[in-house]
């Protein structure tokens, strides 16, 4: 059916039996139900509008994770002359923030954009293209995905759920969160409970925390309600948008278990594949940009943002001790490579990681790291 489609959006129609032909294809309904593709004339050019439906996990408005969708979906509109217009939906909208995956999967939204950590109950090894605790920086992460076979590996793995994922940004350096109980040592952390979700959440729990997955729209109410003691978010720009500068009481660093998190923009299989060719180069464009230009504002309001937190708000900020860095350090290598071990897929994602960390690592230690220790 893919193909038929294909071939029916990117034929000039020449004839009226051959425009027939097209649209009773298309009013076949070949599409999924949601996808709403209309024929029309166009300076005698035949064109197809595509409507599409992106869920996201995020809040409404939540600022770069929740704002860089609704900017892709306008830049896809204008650079596709109006063929492709896609509507955002913030998390709750027209599904649950956990329910994006099985939406798109099922073709009730064409596309999605969220984290692939959030994922990890189907997939356990999806949470290695969203972060890994003590794991690729943001630029890293890029590398890999892009250049050194991760993308490949992370199309192979969700394949199987007729989904296509994209790189959909990066949220930067993350913070270690926000605590309302000092920690000094280890003894802390023991059960604490905190907001903590993908791997980072598993080494947390087996420090002796009790790691939970709130969604963010969650995350103030179950601070605030003591529901939770502590909570990580992102870092300083979306962490005052939410608001947790005015409930949390220490604010923690590094994002140890988030050293730059990868997002991701998912597309069904069947909804890809009744594009042109066009407008699927169009949506991979868009998206590399979406993807980053999110890198470049969370830099720029990270920092902006943690001036105004501590010289206006006066936030606590605290270093987590390095003896508890040392041991969630160890766990997670650990937890990681175990999280990775479930069939041969999960194997060849975690070697393929794990042997692009050392590549970079060696030239990280006298290009980035060497130059940061000095400037
Ligand atoms: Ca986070």
């Amino acid at each position: 059916m893919a193909s038929k489609k294909f071939a029916c959006s990117s034929i000039r129609v020449e004839s009226f039996l051959l425009i027939l032909f097209c649209s009773v294809l298309v009013a076949c309904g070949s599409r999924s139900d949601d996808t709403s593709a209309d024929q029309k004339h166009a300076g005698g050019v035949d064109q197809i509008t595509y409507t599409w439906k992106l869920v996201t996990t995020w809040p409404k408005n939540l600022p770069a994770l929740g704002t860089a969708p609704v900017r892709f979906a306008d830049r896809v509109r204008v650079m596709s002359g109006g063929r492709l217009n896609i509507k955002v939906y913030a998390a709750g909208e027209l599904v649950p923030a956990f329910g994006v995956f099985d939406a798109v999967s099922q073709g009730n939204a064409q596309m999605g954009h969220g984290a692939a950590y959030y994922w990890r109950g189907k997939i356990p090894v999806a949470a290695m293209f969203a972060t890994v605790p003590f794991g690729f920086l943001p630029q890293e992460m890029n590398a890999w995905l892009h250049f050194g076979g991760g993308l490949d590996l992370w199309r192979e793995a969700y394949a199987p759920f007729n989904l296509r994922p994209m790189t959909g940004g990066n949220s930067g350096m993350q913070m270690a969160g926000w605590f309302n109980r000092e920690i000094n040592s280890l003894a802390d952390i023991q059960g604490l409970k905190m907001r903590i979700p993908g791997l980072g959440g598993e080494v947390f729990q087996r420090a002796g925390g009790i790691a939970v997955a709130t969604p963010g729209s969650e995350v103030f109410t179950a601070l605030q309600t003591g529901v939770i003691d502590a909570t990580e978010w992102v870092g300083p720009y979306n962490d005052m948008a939410l608001g947790l500068h005015t409930i949390g009481k220490y604010y923690y660093y590094p994002g140890w278990h988030e050293p730059g998190s990868a997002l991701e923009a998912i597309v069904n299989i069947d909804a890809w594949e009744s594009l042109p060719e066009d407008l699927q180069v169009i949506l991979e464009v868009a998206n590399q940009a979406m993807n980053q230009e999110m890198l470049d504002e969370f830099t720029a309001r990270n920092a902006s943002a943690l001036h105004s937190l501590v010289e206006e708000h006066n936030v606590e900020l605290r270093k987590l001790p390095d003896d508890v860095l040392q041991e969630f350090r160890a766990i997670a290598e650990d937890v990681v490579r175990e999280n990775a071990q479930g069939d041969e897929l999960s194997r060849r994602i975690y070697q393929s990681y794990i042997d692009f960390r050392k590549s970079t690592l060696r030239w990280y230690d006298i290009s980035d790291k060497a130059y940061a220790e000095v400037r």
